[in-house]
């Protein structure tokens, strides 16, 4: 029986028995792959890890048991699904992997230069960011002395490639004699790959360890690649040692990424580990109002905040919009207002309207704490609800377009000044407790999936 057919029973199984809102959450954002009688399931974070390993697995493994001939043993790993991979995969599986080949995406090329335009001055700066901001600003002025590596991590689209390619301009203009490399990590692979083909290894490990400033972008694409890992821990030691400076960008906190040595995430946290989180309103209006006056076609602050409502993901996607909206505008010869925008976005507001409902929000919350809905729409003020229920009040301003009165009339029939108050609360708690500003986030983009 082929994985394919094991998986897809399981995935009739849970779209029948589950809700669609947790199947869609839980269930379809896995990978699957079978090799013999070992299972491998992938899922996006370590929440919903946990959530399949505990509620669905034992469903799973009495399917496999019926579809294979032994037992079925389970790894559960947390990674992406490949076709949401954004960035282009190495063209050459290592030795020691078992990944099929792929051909080299054309532009993998180009991204192993210093792109000029990436620079300080173009990146706009809000509380999303200013703390990674404020540490590459360092590391540019003073490389190799303060946070030795320096590492990034966030999700897609935030900005890590903008910062770490900022540092790399900047240090070059200081001094242009610097010998400095930013490298995209499949690319990296790619080296090292070759310098095992080529035997060319002596020449390898020179120009890299000869390096005044490496910028490694996306790191977590060496994941599960042991020989690379390897090669990368000597040229991190060799680096940082001689005082050079080394910039790390990853999509994840290092001792969350799997399949990375400790060895080495242990060494990543001997610097300075700093986050981009995703842009608030405020900060998505800036960044639009900055695109447009850069390209002529300047838009005014109620267009801004109409694109900043409807479009909340992440900048590369604000960009986006903003190029259809320009597009279209030129196009039509008509100037750019709330009207033109809408138009423009209409089947971007359409698929986002059906998405988020309240009900959506409120059970997505109540699974990921493990309470009840009724909990949340009931009178009980202990912590374990009340929280929870404040968080998903905050989702519901955030991610749909109800009114205060109408979100407090969802959860049990509240004032809405109580909703108010939970905002306001969630707001200042996520800057003071990390974990609930990283629930938050989750919770936030699991919804918008
Ligand atoms: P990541 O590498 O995190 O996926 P990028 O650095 O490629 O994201 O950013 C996506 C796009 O958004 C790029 O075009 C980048 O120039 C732009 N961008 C990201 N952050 C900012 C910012 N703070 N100010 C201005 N532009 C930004
Ligand atoms: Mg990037």
């Amino acid at each position: 029986m082929s994985d394919k057919s094991l998986w897809d029973s399981c995935l009739r199984f849970f779209e029948d028995s589950l809700p669609p809102q947790q199947f869609n959450s839980w269930i379809k954002p896995l990978a699957f792959e079978i090799k013999g009688n070992q299972i491998t399931l992938t899922a996006p974070n370590s929440f919903t890890l946990k959530l399949v390993q505990e509620r669905f697995l034992p469903e799973i493994s009495k399917r496999a048991e019926s579809f294979l001939s032994g037992s079925p043993h389970f790894e559960l790993r947390i990674g992406k699904k490949s076709s949401a991979q954004p960035a282009p995969k190495p063209y050459i599986a290592e030795a020691d992997t078992s990944q099929p080949t792929q051909p080299v995406p054309k532009t993998q090329k180009s991204q192993n230069k210093l792109n000029p335009l990436l620079t300080f001055e173009n990146f706009v700066t809000g509380k999303a960011n200013q703390l990674a901001h404020a540490a590459a600003i360092q590391v540019a002025e003073s490389p190799g002395i303060t946070y030795n590596p320096l590492f990034i991590y966030g999700g897609v689209g935030l900005g890590k490639t903008h910062l770490i390619q900022s540092i790399g301009n900047h240090i070059k203009r200081e001094n242009p004699h610097a010998k400095i490399c930013y490298v995209h990590a499949t690319n990296y692979i790619s080296d090292v790959v070759r310098a095992f083909q080529t035997k060319k290894f002596d020449e390898f490990k020179q120009f890299y360890n000869s390096l005044d400033l490496l910028l490694i972008d996306d790191i977590q694409f060496i994941a599960d690649k042991p020989g690379t890992q390897q090669e990368f821990f000597y040229t991190l030691n060799s680096l940082i040692d001689g005082h050079k400076q080394v910039v790390i960008t990853c999509d994840t906190f290092p001792k969350e990424i799997s399949g990375m040595t400790p060895r080495l995430t242990s060494r990543f946290s001997w610097g300075l580990t700093v986050a981009i989180e995703p842009p608030g309103l405020e900060m998505r209006v800036a960044i639009l109002l900055q695109k447009a006056a850069l390209s002529n076609n300047p838009i005014s602050e109620d267009v801004a905040f109409f694109i900043a409502k409807h479009v909340r993901s992440n900048i590369r996607e604000l960009e986006g919009a903003l190029k259809r909206i320009d597009a279209y505008s030129r196009f039509h010869k008509r100037a750019i207002s709330i009207e033109l925008a809408k138009e423009a976005l209409k089947d971007l507001l359409a698929s986002q309207n059906k998405q988020v409902s309240i009900e959506n929000i409120q059970k997505t919350v109540a699974d990921f704490y493990r309470i009840k809905v009724a909990d949340l729409l009931s009178k009980k003020r202990t912590r374990i609800i009340a929280r929870p229920r404040q968080i998903a009040m905050c989702l519901a301003r955030e991610l749909t377009q109800l009114s205060l009165p109408e979100i407090g009339a969802a959860f049990g029939g509240r004032d809405h000044t109580t909703v108010m108050y939970a905002c306001k609360t969630i707001e200042s708690l996520r800057n003071l407790e990390s974990s609930l500003n990283a629930d938050f986030n989750l919770l936030n983009q699991t919804l918008r999936n």
